[in-house]
Order: structure tokens, then sequence, then C-alpha cells
């Protein structure tokens, strides 16, 4: 854990006490602050007594008393509209923070040069923090990861000069850090997200440059840039940052970028541009890496192998071979649950879990990553659109099976285009499909469970929705789970 020494012997707020709310509790108490902890919600905050939090009603408390407000992430900032402790903070003049500021304060004062990598962008972000905290480590160095993906960023170690944290901010994130300041920042890409969150309902372009605007801090204020520069957000971004002569390493496909990217990659093979050298040099290639299929995740390599080569620069440098060196270990990565998980094999049938797809965007890539023969199970709780944009992607899909609340508006689009099923839950699905692909003549079928949905109307949570379906897969005679034979 971290302490957090900077409020020590003052009265702070926290409000939201999911897990990243819990540890800075946690943290500002074991640093001298005199926390008053507070949620919305009944469930949070049983769980939070639970977990030994003493509760004091903010809607009650004397404001005048707190020297800031510390918020989680999911509580809006801004829009649709600020929750009702920002405008207590507000009225009161007091600063309203996230957990990540509260680690960027204690690391400048612990230990300011201590290696920290931020990572942002619309799409990639786990992936590409996983990839990264995987090759450092394998490199032998001493990871602590967090942030967006699995730990609270208050629950790793603290800053200390060996210590490489590899955080992943979403833009609620970013926006609650005012001071951010990483060694490297990584900027993968941007499109349209959340946008509710960044602006007004009925103003889209402004939603998406507010949205824009607040992932441009995070490289903006970064020792080392590392950008994506393949959509026109990004591109704009790189160039204010060029001219500004910043220490920049833009990453792209060759000949999409309209700059000489510092990282390129021709098909899976990535190669490296060093300034002045007569050749450049292919570092890595993902080519039959099962746990970086498809087109994105070479983007999501190149941002990992350009935040390396970023920190390298920042502590003194190291060669293109120690670069290739640490890039070896990519075949190695294990992957992240949900994104395009192998869950096992049946003979020639490939089951891939890929729940974290919750819309047509995030499916576009799994379908992007097999030419045909593809099992489709999808369906849940639909986002606006539905599949109609996968269209260009149907004559991949053997037959497609759907499930929950999406059905109908699904098998409209399907009809007379894709032989589908209406199986309603993800057990008849899963059973029919693994049936169908087996008996298929595919020489590799693949059972993909890339929903496009939302899970809510039958899961939990996509996480829970991947679970259940994982221990299907697993549960069925004849199925090798990929876990047993470690990363697949
Ligand atoms: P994030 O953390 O930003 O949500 P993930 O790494 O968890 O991203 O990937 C989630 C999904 O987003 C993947 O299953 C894939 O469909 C898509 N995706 C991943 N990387 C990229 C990328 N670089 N560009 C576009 N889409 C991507």
């Amino acid at each position: 854990m971290i302490r957090v020494t900077t409020f020590a012997g003052r009265r702070v707020a926290v409000f939201g006490l999911g897990s990243s709310g819990l540890a800075t509790v946690r943290a500002l108490e074991a640093g001298g602050a005199d926390v008053a902890a507070w949620d919305d919600g009944e469930a949070s905050r049983d769980a939070a007594v639970k977990a030994g939090v003493s509760l004091v009603d903010l809607r009650a408390a004397d404001w005048s008393a707190f020297a800031a407000l510390v918020l989680a992430p999911g509580v809006p900032l801004t829009h649709p509209e600020p929750h009702w402790t920002v405008g207590k903070a507000r009225a009161a003049g007091i600063e309203v923070i996230g957990d990540i500021e509260l680690f960027c304060r204690e690391r400048r004062k612990l230990c300011p040069t201590s290696p920290f990598i931020a990572i942002t962008g619309t799409n990639g972000k786990s992936t590409t923090t996983a990839l990264l905290a995987h090759l450092l480590r394998r490199a032998g160095r001493d990871v602590q990861m967090g942030g967006n993906i699995g730990t609270a960023i208050l629950s790793l170690d603290p800053p200390a000069p060996h210590v490489h944290h590899i955080v992943e901010m979403s833009s609620f994130q970013i926006d609650l850090t005012p001071s951010l300041d990483p060694t490297v920042g990584v900027l993968l890409n941007l499109s349209p997200d959340h946008l509710d969150r960044h602006g007004p309902a009925d103003d889209a372009d402004l939603a998406m440059r507010n949205y824009a605007a607040i992932k441009e801090r995070l490289v903006a204020a970064s020792q080392a840039v590392c950008i994506g520069i393949e959509d026109d957000w990004c591109r704009a971004i790189f160039g204010r940052l060029q001219a500004a002569g910043r220490r920049i390493y833009p990453f792209a496909v060759q000949n999409d970028a309209g700059a000489s990217p510092a990282i390129y990659a021709e098909g899976s093979r990535i190669l490296a541009h060093a300034p002045g050298a007569t050749h450049d040099v292919e570092i890595a290639s993902v080519a039959g890496v099962g746990t970086l299929r498809g087109r994105h995740n070479v983007q999501n390599a190149m941002a990992a192998i350009a935040a390396i080569s970023a920190l390298q620069d920042c502590r003194g440098g190291g060669s293109l071979e120690d670069l290739r060196g640490m890039a070896a270990a990519l075949p190695a990565y294990p992957g992240l649950p949900h994104r395009m998980e192998e869950v096992g094999r049946a003979g020639k049938v490939l089951f891939i879990n890929d729940s974290k797809a919750t819309n047509a965007d995030s499916t576009e890539k799994a379908l992007a990553s097999w030419p045909r023969d593809i099992f489709w199970i999808l369906g849940g709780k639909p986002k606006e659109g539905g599949i109609a944009p996968l269209a260009a992607y149907f004559p991949r899909i053997a037959k497609a099976y759907l499930i929950g609340y999406a059905s109908d508006a699904f098998a409209a689009t399907l009809e007379g285009r894709v032989p589908f099923e209406r199986c309603s839950t993800l057990d008849v699905a899963l059973a029919r499909a693994a049936e169908d692909a087996a008996a298929s003549p595919g020489a590799e079928p693949v059972v993909l469970l890339s929903p496009a949905c939302a899970s809510y109307d039958q899961f939990r949570s996509f996480e829970h929705r991947g679970n259940v379906f994982r221990d299907l897969v697993i549960a069925r005679e004849g199925v090798a789970s990929a876990r047993d034979g470690g990363p697949p």
C-alpha cells in the first residue's frame, strides 16, 4: 500500500466506496489524514463498514472542514451533471481530485524520478498496459501494474527508484488528476466514447473535443510521449506536441501515417526507425501469437514497444538490440481474460471468449481475426446501431447463435444474409455452436463469444458473462482447456 502523507493532519472527504475508494480511505488514514467516507449506494456503504471503514454522511457534513474531495472515477464530475458532492466541494472552495492525483503527489515527495508509465486511449488500454507490464517483468524489472486495470493504484507498492508503475488511465481518471506527470505517457487512439460524460447531450462535437482534450493532457504532461498517429484526433495532438519540441515516439502502420513513425508495422512485423540509422530494425513480430490476434493488437504491441524505447531514453539510453531483447517475450504474453481469450480446444474447434466486446466496434476486431468458419454467439442488451455496421464480415460467419434481449433486432439484420438460430441463453448457444463447429467441414472452425452487446439483461457484467462461458466450455467433454496447457 502507498501511504498518502500529503493530507496528514487534515480532513478529507472520500466519495465512492468501490475497491479504489476503499484503498483511498486506507491510504489516506495510514498517512495521517482524517477521512470522511461516503457512498450513495447502501450496498457499497454496507461493504465499506464490513471492511472496517467508518462512514460520515457527507450530505450533512461541514464541508468547510475538508481540505479536498477525493472522488471515485465512476462518479460524474461534469456531465451529464456534476454529482452533488462536486457541487458541495465547489461551494466550499476545495479541490476535487482522484486517487491517481494522490499517487502523483506522493511520488513527487518520495521519488520523482521513479519510472511511471501512464497509458490511455479509447481502445486497447488494458491490453497495452498488461503487455507492457509483461515485457518489463520478463526483463526482470520490478513492476507495479494498476489504475483502471486490476489493482487500485494506492494498493500498489510505493514509488522507489527501480519500481515501475504501469498505470492504465480512463478519461475520468485523467480529469481527476490535475498534476499528472508520468515519465512516459502513452496515447493509443481516439474515437467517440462516453460522450455523455464529457459534454452536453445535444452537442456531440463539443463532447468529443472535451474528451480529446482530457486525453491530450496525459501526454502533454509527460516527460516522453508515445502516440498512435492513425486517427485525425491523435494526429492533431501529435502535431501540437511536435511543434512544442517535445520528445515523441509516434507509432503507426507504415504509410498510414503522415509523419515518419519511430515504431511502425509491416503486416505483423514491428520495426523501429532510429534517427540517423541507415536501415530500420525489426523489433518483434506478432505473427502466430494467439493472444495478440488482429490488426488492433499490432497497434497495442507497437505502443508497448514504443513505451519501452521511450523509457530507455528517459533513463539513460538503451540500444535497439536491448529493445529487441525485451520484445522477445512478446509471444509469451498470456493475454487478458474476456478479450479474445483462448479458452480451449476440442479437436479442430477453437473456443474464444471475447465477452468484453460490448459494442459492434469491438466485435468487428474479433470477426476480422478469422477469415472464415466463425460460429458466432452474440446478443444481450444491444447498443445503438446494433450489428448493421458488421455486415462486411457476414461472409466469414458460418452461423450465428442469438441470445438475450437483442435477439429480435439481430435476427432482422441477419435475415437472408447469415444462417442463425435463436438460442435464448448462453448454455444453449454454446452447445449448438460447438456441435455445428465440430461437424463443419472447415479446417479450423472457431466458436466465438463476441456479443456486441452489454451483458446486463442476463449477467451481472461482461466478466460474469465471460466466466460463465469459460466454465461451460471447459465442462464440455473433449475440451482441452487453454489454462491446463499454460498460456495459450
Ligand atoms: P480498453 O482497456 O481500452 O477497453 P482492451 O485492451 O480491454 O481496451 O480491449 C477491449 C476491446 O477493444 C478488444 O476486445 C478489442 O475489440 C478492442 N481493441 C483493443 N485494442 C484496440 C486498438 N488498439 N484499437 C481498436 N480497438 C481495440
